[in-house]
C-alpha cells in the first residue's frame, strides 16, 4: 500500500471521531509544499552520478516544520509525503510547537563512501537552503542518516546564512548537539513500553521482547529495556536475526555490531533465525524498529506477541492493523511510540537558540515527563471514546492541528 494511502486511512478514522468537515479534512491532508531536486555529484571513481532528493513540508499551523531526512534506495515522493504527514500528527500528539515535514534522498548509503555521502548531503543543502532554516523547517536524522551528516548540513547552511546551529537537529554533541538526543527515540520507545505494560498490569522483569532493526532506535530500545530487566529474546537487522529464549546479551550484541560495521551477522550468542521468524517470535512485546510496511495481511496472522510497539514509522499496514484489532493485539502507534526523537530535537533547537546546554539528566527527565503525559492523554482518550490507541493518538494530534488552523485563520 502506498504510504500516503495508509496515513490517510488512519487520519480518516480520527477525523470521523472528531466530526471534521470535508473542507478541513482537505486542508489538513494537503501538503503546504513539495520539492524534488536533482543532486548531481562526482563519485570517487570520477564518474558523474545524479541522485534525487525530496522535501515535503506538510503543515506548519502549530509552528516551524520539523522532520527527518532519510537515505534509502526506496525513498520516493509518496513515501516522503506520507512520512511528512505523520510528523505533523506526531509533533501535535506530544504538543511541541512544530509542524511536520520529511525529506529523503534515494540512495543506498551502504553502497556509497563517506566522501560521496558528504557531497550528496552538501549538494542537497545547496538546492534547498532557501526552503529550510531555524524558523522555517528543521531537518533531523532518520533511517540511513546520522549526526555527522547533520553537522555537514549545519556547516553547508552556514555558508549561505552564517552561524545557524538551530537549522538542523541531531547534530554531534561536540558540534552544537544535545547530550541524549541520539538515545532519545529508543529511550522513548522503552519508556512508553514500560508505561503500557504498567497500565495493563503486567510484570516488567522477565517480559520477553523481540526487536526488528538494530540501528539507532533498535539498539537504544534494546539497551533501555534490558536495563529494566526485560528479556530481549530476538533481534534482527537487514542481514541477520538471532534468538535466545533465555535472553540475548545486549551488551554482547552491541559490541559485535560495533566491531562489524554496525551489522549483526556472525553473532554467536544466539540461534540464527529468519526475518519472518523474528516477527513471529513467541514473545510478549514485538518492536518493529526498521522499515515501514513490514506487518501486512500476509504475516499478521503469524505474529504471536500480544503487544506491538511501532518504533519504526508506519511498520503496520492498515489491513494488518484491522487484523490485530480483531484479535485483541494492542498496537502502540508510531506517532506516539517514536516521538522521543522529535521531542529531544525540540530541546536541542531551543538550546541552540539560547546558546545554552542542558545536562543529560535534565534532558532525560524532561523527555520522560513529556512522553509520560502524552501517553496518559492518549490512554484516557482511548478509554473514554472506546477507540484504539492509534485512533486516540490521531484524534489528539489531528484535533490540535485543526484547532490551531482555525485559531490562526486561513486568509
Ligand atoms: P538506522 O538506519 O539507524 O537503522 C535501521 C536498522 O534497520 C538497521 O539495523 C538496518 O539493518 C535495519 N533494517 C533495514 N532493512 C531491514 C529489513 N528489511 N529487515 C530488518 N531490518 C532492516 O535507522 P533508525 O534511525 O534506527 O530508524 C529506524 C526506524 O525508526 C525508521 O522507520 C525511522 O523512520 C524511525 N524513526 C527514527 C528516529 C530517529 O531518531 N532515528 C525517530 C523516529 C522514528
Amino acid at each position: 500500500m502506498r504510504a500516503t494511502e495508509a496515513t490517510r486511512i488512519y487520519f480518516d478514522a480520527a477525523a470521523d471521531q472528531l466530526d471534521l468537515s470535508p473542507s478541513m479534512r482537505r486542508l489538513l491532508l494537503t501538503a503546504k509544499r513539495e520539492v524534488q531536486v536533482s543532486i548531481p555529484i562526482e563519485l570517487d571513481s570520477g564518474e558523474l552520478a545524479t541522485f534525487i532528493g525530496y522535501r515535503v513540508q506538510h503543515n506548519d499551523a502549530r509552528g516551524p516544520l520539523k522532520g527527518g531526512l532519510r537515505y534509502h534506495p526506496q525513498v520516493d515522493l509518496d513515501e516522503v509525503r506520507g512520512l511528512a504527514a505523520l510528523m505533523t500528527w506526531k509533533t501535535a500528539v506530544v504538543n511541541i510547537p512544530y509542524g511536520g515535514a520529511k525529506g529523503g534522498v534515494s540512495v543506498d548509503p551502504a553502497a556509497r563512501s563517506l566522501r560521496e555521502l558528504e557531497r550528496i548531503t552538501r549538494r542537497f543543502v545547496d538546492e534547498i537552503h532557501d526552503l529550510f532554516g531555524p524558523d522555517v523547517d528543521i531537518p533531523a536524522p532518520d533511517m540511513g542518516t546520522n549526526a555527522e551528516m547533520m553537522a555537514w548540513i549545519m556547516n553547508q547552511y552556514g555558508k549561505y546564512r552564517g552561524f545557524s546551529p538551530a537549522c538542523v537537529t541531531g547534530k554531534p554533541v561536540e558540534y552544537h548537539g544535545l547530550p541524549g538526543r541520539e538515545e532519545a527515540t529508543g529511550r522513548g520507545v522503552g519508556t512508553l513500553t514500560l508505561k503500557l505494560l504498567g497500565r495493563l498490569g503486567r510484570r516488567i522483569p522477565g517480559t520477553r521482547v523481540a526487536i526488528q532493526g538494530f540501528g539507532n532506535v533498535g539498539t537504544h530500545t534494546a539497551k533501555y529495556l534490558a536495563d529494566a530487566e526485560c528479556r530481549i529474546v530476538a533481534v534482527g537487522d537487514a542481514g541477520a536475526a538471532y534468538h535466545r529464549s533465555a535472553g540475548l546479551d545486549v551488551l554482547d550484541l552491541l559490541r559485535h555490531a560495533r566491531e562489524h560495521g554496525g551489522r549483526l551477522s556472525g553473532f554467536t550468542g544466539g540461534d540464527a533465525i529468519t526475518a519472518a521468524e523474528l516477527l513471529a517470535t513467541d514473545c510478549d512485546v514485538l518492536i518493529p524498529a526498521a522499515l515501514g510496511g513490514v506487518l501486512t495481511t500476509a504475516n499478521a496472522g503469524s505474529v504471536r506477541a500480544p503487544i506491538i510497539i511501532e518504533a519504526a514509522n508506519a511498520p503496520v499496514e492498515p489491513d494488518a492493523d484491522g487484523i490485530f484489532a480483531q484479535r485483541g493485539t494492542l498496537v502502540l502507534p508510531d506517532i506516539l511510540a517514536n516521538a522521543g526523537g522529535v521531542t529531544a530535537s525540540w530541546f536541542e533547537w531551543v538550546q541552540n537558540r539560547q546558546h545554552y546546554q542542558w545536562g543529560i539528566n535534565r534532558v532525560r527527565q524532561e523527555l520522560d515527563r513529556i512522553l509520560g503525559e502524552s501517553f496518559e492523554q492518549v490512554w484516557q482518550l482511548a478509554q473514554s471514546r472506546q477507540v484504539s490507541l492509534r485512533t486516540a493518538a490521531y484524534m489528539l494530534g489531528v484535533g490540535r492541528v485543526a484547532k490551531a488552523t482555525v485559531l490562526g485563520g486561513v486568509a
